[in-house]
């Protein structure tokens, strides 16, 4: 008999074969690159079969809905990071639940969760969403305007500034899709260079980890390939 593999399960191992085959084709070891598991509007029994299939860190764009599921699956050990756009008046829960925010654009933002965070708990690792499309309908911060957002995140006292997240435009064209994953890579490199200790890119979603892991990508954010298309 063959052995049983759910959906999910098996899906995570063909991902998990995809970055290391990017990874190799880039000259790059599998190892760098890490598979964050987008949950989002999931419920809570899919990231308790991811889980048991050994995936430990889960990404959720919505705060309410994200609430409701970490209380639920309280216990399990799992890493939990918010990646969708973040209002001021939510950041609290944000700030006390989370281990990672990858979508901070703005430094009031950024403020509040660094007052908000708990001083029992380790500093929030956070990554600095940057637009490099300059699509006006995106999330973002400018690239001009980056630096002075960084250095500004990099030195509140609850956060820990790990590097730098996009959402490129939806291409199927990989020059394109390299090209953008490109900038943000050279961006952290000039924040690097500036002085700032960063090691993260959080970049590469279903249809463009490849390219993503490419250009570097040491986050790779995985929601369709893995839980199937959402509603
Ligand atoms: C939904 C989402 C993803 C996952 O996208 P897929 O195409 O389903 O893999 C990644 N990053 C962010 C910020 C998202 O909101």
């Amino acid at each position: 008999m063959q052995d049983y593999k759910s959906g999910i399960s098996a899906r995570l191992q063909n991902i998990a074969g995809r970055i290391a085959q990017a990874a190799i084709v880039a000259g790059r070891d599998p190892s760098e690159v890490r598979l964050l598991a987008v949950s989002k509007t999931w419920p809570a029994e899919s990231v308790r079969e991811a889980a048991a299939a050994g995936q430990r860190a889960f990404g959720e764009s919505y705060v309410q809905e994200a609430i409701d599921k970490l209380d639920t699956l309280a216990g399990l050990g799992l890493e939990w990071h918010f990646i969708g756009p973040l209002q001021s008046n939510k950041t609290r829960p944000v700030a006390n639940a989370f281990s990672w925010v990858h979508s901070v654009d703005r430094l009031r933002i950024a403020q509040r969760l660094s007052e908000q965070r708990d001083v029992h708990l380790p500093p929030l690792q956070v990554c600095i969403q940057v637009n490099v499309s300059g699509e006006a309908s995106k999330s973002g911060v400018t690239p001009d305007a980056l630096p002075e957002l960084a250095r500004a995140v990099a030195a509140l006292p609850r956060l820990q500034l790990r590097g730098l997240m996009t959402i490129p435009e939806a291409t199927s064209d990989v020059a394109v899709q390299r090209a953008r994953f490109a900038t943000l890579r050279q961006l952290k490199d000039g924040l690097v260079a500036s002085g700032l200790s960063l090691d993260t890119l959080s970049m590469g979603m279903s249809d463009d980890l490849d390219a993503a892991i490419a250009e570097g990508a040491t986050i790779v954010r995985v929601g369709t390939a893995i839980f199937g298309s959402r509603a």
